[in-house]
């Protein structure tokens, strides 16, 4: 396995083989277009010897100049490599929490949720709005193509476009003609984009019914 992996590898550091292999995973959300550790999650870099538990100075400046050598991966999968000296030393619970933002606390999963409501369906093109406060990140989302509306697992619709000229933020689903529409909540949910060319951060993986809300 691990001889198949060199084999078609271009050939590496040998330190970067010696700390084992690399199994990058999806980041559990995105922030400000940055990829956000779950928690048992750790930043690594294609050809690092250490793994970061923070966005610390050395994963800053990975991502400013190479963005694509920042992976997340599992704290379980960081093989040999050892914990950056940095993230080591600010690893006492009152740094952690010391982040930057205003008032926000640490990064939730739902970050990349988007809750919709649904405004108006016409000639099987459905129109959900999002609240105003996530004007902003949708003007960063793309729609890339075949992004399903997923209604019990079942393709119903496709999303064809973001509307971010109105207060209240548009999606604009064309349903499937066979698709019966459900009325009641959706959400949108965010992915990194697939496109490498992708101008915008994010991009919309799916949209789906929402799990019932308590002020709706
Ligand atoms: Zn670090």
């Amino acid at each position: 396995m691990i001889r198949r992996y060199l084999k078609s590898a271009r050939p590496a550091p040998a330190d970067a083989r010696a700390v084992g292999e690399l199994k990058p995973v999806p980041p559990a959300a995105w922030r400000e277009g940055r990829p956000v550790l779950g928690p048992d999650q750790v930043y690594v870099m294609k050809y690092g010897r250490e793994f970061h538990t923070q966005w610390c100075q050395a994963v800053a400046e990975k991502w400013a100049s190479a963005p694509r050598g920042l992976l997340v991966t599992l704290l379980a999968d960081v093989g040999s490599r050892s914990r950056c000296p940095q993230c080591s030393r600010a690893a006492s619970p009152a740094r952690e929490r010391h982040t930057r933002g205003r008032h926000a606390p640490e990064p939730a999963p739902s970050a990349s949720v988007i809750p919709l409501r649904v405004v108006g369906i016409a000639h099987g093109i459905l129109y959900l709005a999002a609240r105003p406060e996530f004007r902003d990140l949708l003007s960063g989302t793309a729609v890339e193509p075949a992004t399903p509306l997923l209604v019990g697992g079942r393709r119903d619709g496709m999303v064809v476009r973001v509307d971010v000229s109105r207060d209240e933020p548009l999606l604009v689903v064309q349903m499937d003609p066979r698709a019966a529409f459900r009325d009641g909540p959706y959400q949108a949910r965010l992915r990194a984009p697939l496109q490498r060319s992708a101008t915008k951060p994010y991009a919309v993986e799916a949209i789906e019914p929402a799990p019932r809300e308590p002020d709706s």
